[in-house]
C-alpha cells in the first residue's frame, strides 16, 4: 500500500510533470496562478531567473526581483489574449508581471492603451495601477530564458499551463495575437490540443495574418491574428512601428468585440 500511494504521489514543484499534472486540475485562473509560481520544473531557467535576480542591472541595484514563473496578467473573462514569447530577465522575471518593466512591455502597453484596453500607457511594476480592459497578457513559456531562448523541451514542459489559461478563458475568448514567429509556432499546437479545429497546413507567421478557427460543439469561433514581437530588435529597426501595432490590435479587439 505504502509503494503504492509513493507512486500515485502528486509531482512536486521541481519534477519535470508539475505542470502537465496541476495546470488541468485549476478551477480558475487565480488558483492556476497560485499553482504556476510554484514551479521549478525547468531546472536550466529556474538557474537563470535566480542567477539573474543575484546579479541586477545597475538601475535595478537595490530592487528585489521577483524571480519566479510570471504569470498571464489580466482579466479572468478576457476576450482578447496576447501570446508572447518569455518573461525578460530584468524585465518580467524582475517585476513579476507579464511584459512589464522593459522596453517589450513599454511599446506594447503604449499601443493597448491607444486602442483603449489599457487604463494607461506605462507599465513599471506591480501596483503602478495599470488596468487591463477585456484583454489577457501572457507567454507560452512562464520563466525567463537566457538570451530569450527557450529549448524545445522547456516549451513543452510550459505548454500544460498556457494550455489551462486557454482553457479557463475559452467561455469568454473571442480572439488571439501572437507576437512573434515563437508565439505563433507555440500557439496553434495548443489551440489544437484544447478543442479549436486548426487548418491544414497551418498558415505561416506573418504579420498580420489572420485565421478564423470556426466554432465546434465545445468552442466558440476564435480569430487568430499574428503580429511582429514588440523586440527592440523590430521596433529600432522600424520593422515594427507603433501604427502597425495599434492596426493590428484594434483589428483583433474589434474581431473580439471590445471596440464597435
Ligand atoms: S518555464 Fe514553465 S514549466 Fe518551466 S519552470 Fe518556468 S513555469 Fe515551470
Amino acid at each position: 500500500m505504502e509503494e503504492d500511494g509513493a507512486a500515485g504521489a502528486p509531482p512536486g514543484p521541481d519534477e519535470n510533470g508539475f505542470p502537465a499534472y496541476w495546470a488541468g486540475r485549476c478551477g480558475g485562473l487565480a488558483e492556476m496562478d497560485a499553482e504556476l509560481v510554484r514551479c521549478r520544473a525547468c531546472p536550466r531557467l529556474v538557474g537563470w531567473r535566480e542567477e539573474t535576480a543575484a546579479r541586477p542591472r545597475a538601475a535595478f541595484r537595490g530592487q528585489e526581483y521577483w524571480a519566479r514563473p510570471v504569470p498571464g496578467f489580466g482579466p479572468a473573462d478576457a476576450a482578447l489574449a496576447v501570446v508572447g514569447l518569455a518573461p525578460a530577465a530584468h524585465g518580467g522575471n524582475r517585476t513579476g508581471r507579464m511584459f512589464t518593466g522593459d522596453a517589450s512591455g513599454d511599446f506594447l502597453f503604449a499601443a493597448l492603451h491607444t486602442v483603449g484596453l489599457a487604463s494607461q500607457p506605462t507599465a513599471t511594476g506591480r501596483g503602478d495601477g495599470l488596468e487591463l480592459y477585456g484583454v489577457r497578457v501572457t507567454a507560452p513559456v512562464h520563466c525567463a530564458p537566457p538570451e530569450n531562448r527557450p529549448t524545445p523541451a522547456e516549451r513543452r514542459t510550459c505548454r500544460p499551463w498556457l494550455a489551462a489559461e486557454l482553457e479557463l478563458l475559452s467561455p469568454s475568448l473571442r480572439a488571439v495575437v501572437a507576437l512573434g514567429a515563437f508565439g505563433w509556432q507555440a500557439l496553434l499546437p495548443v489551440l489544437g490540443e484544447t478543442g479549436w479545429p486548426l487548418p491544414r497546413p497551418r498558415p505561416a507567421f506573418g504579420h498580420g495574418v489572420q485565421l478564423t478557427l470556426p466554432a465546434t460543439g465545445q468552442r466558440r469561433e476564435l480569430h487568430v491574428l499574428g503580429s511582429y514581437h514588440p523586440s527592440q530588435r523590430n521596433t529600432f529597426t522600424g520593422r515594427l512601428t507603433s501604427e502597425m501595432l495599434v492596426e493590428l490590435l484594434a483589428r483583433a479587439a474589434g474581431l473580439a468585440g471590445l471596440t464597435p
